[in-house]
């Protein structure tokens, strides 16, 4: 009998969690012959009742544990510390709202026996999701993908399944500033999607607010890939070159027909410009040297206040 871990990150999901386990548990059933099923619950410093309904049901189903952090760690966090305690033959991810249909493991184990390592699951469609946000996120994956060199594909989601052999390849990225997607495929391995529509919650609310998924899109930059730092490089030099030969043009028109007071308008615009990329150029190297400093501390991801049996 193999045995399936799946992994939930809950940030106050005390509407869901029950939903979540009454349909999982019909999956559960239909698999039996093949699977053992194992939950393990990561509390995220949730705000409402989401730890007392994880103590409840850890009593009530001896296949269900939970974890619990000490204050909200992020998303990131919780896969992590899920994916180090599972045991599993093979290990899954899902959110705790039911966005990621659980039927879909019985197809999903499919492939396993297959043969494939990774089966992940892709939204055909952002049905239900405010259109500037399908748009910003449209642009996100272009830019990512043309600038490093991690594939990182459109509508992917993070609820996937996966051999023992994956999930000891993840765990051995061993970095702070985890940005799952682009970790996933940086691992490699044989992988298949599979399609669904997009669902929306069964309750609760996304903790994803516009500002954070922003913030969220910035990271996966600057974690897998260095075009920023280039673009800083080459915009230097660009200016670089412009101004040699302005300053060749000042000293060649002196020489001929003599200096002038005209042009301070130019001048004050050049001194802006080069002001700005000198700024912007700074911040694109604060940035990085923020996510080193960070990796340097070697702080733990997240802190376990309390956990089931
Ligand atoms: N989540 C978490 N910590 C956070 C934010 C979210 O563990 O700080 C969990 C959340 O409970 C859910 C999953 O991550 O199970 C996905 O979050 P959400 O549904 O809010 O995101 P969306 O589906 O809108 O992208
Ligand atoms: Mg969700």
């Amino acid at each position: 009998m193999k045995k399936l871990s799946i992994i939930i990150p809950c940030y106050n999901e005390e509407e869901t969690i029950r939903p979540f386990l009454e349909v999982t548990k019909v999956v559960e059933n239909q698999m039996a012959e093949e699977v053992v099923f194992d939950y393990i619950f990561v509390n995220d410093g949730s705000k409402d009742a989401t730890l007392e309904v994880l103590r409840e049901v850890s009593r009530e189903f001896e296949n269900v544990h939970y974890l619990s952090f000490s204050r909200n760690f992020g998303k990131e966090a919780g896969l992590l510390a899920g994916l180090e305690r599972a045991d599993g033959d093979v290990v899954t991810v899902m959110d705790a709202d039911l966005q990621d249909p659980p039927e879909m493991l019985i197809d999903m184990y499919g492939k396993i026996k297959e043969g494939y390592d990774v089966v992940g699951t892709k939204r055909v469609n952002r049905q239900g999701e405010p259109a500037i946000r399908s748009f910003f996120a449209k642009v996100f994956y272009k830019l990512m993908n043309s600038v490093s060199d991690t594939e990182i594909v459109d509508g992917v989601r993070d609820f996937r399944l996966m051999t023992r052999q994956v999930t000891d390849s993840i765990l051995k990225l061993k970095e702070v500033n985890r940005f799952s997607k682009g970790i996933f495929s940086w691992v490699g391995y044989k992988v298949t999607y599979l399609p669904y529509e997009n669902r929306e919650r069964v309750a609760g609310q996304t903790s994803w607010s516009f500002w954070n998924l922003f913030r969220y899109s910035i990271d996966g930059f600057v974690n897998f890939s260095e075009a920023p730092l280039n673009l800083a490089t080459w915009a230097g030099f660009a200016s670089f070159v412009f101004s040699f030969l302005g300053i060749l043009f000042i000293i060649i028109r002196k020489l001929t027909i003599g200096g002038s007071i005209a042009g301070w308008a130019s001048l004050v615009t050049i001194i802006l410009f080069i002001g700005g990329l000198q700024l912007l150029a700074l911040g694109i190297i604060g940035k990085y040297l923020a996510k080193i400093f960070l990796e340097t501390k070697k702080r733990p991801i997240y802190i376990i206040e309390e956990e089931s049996e």
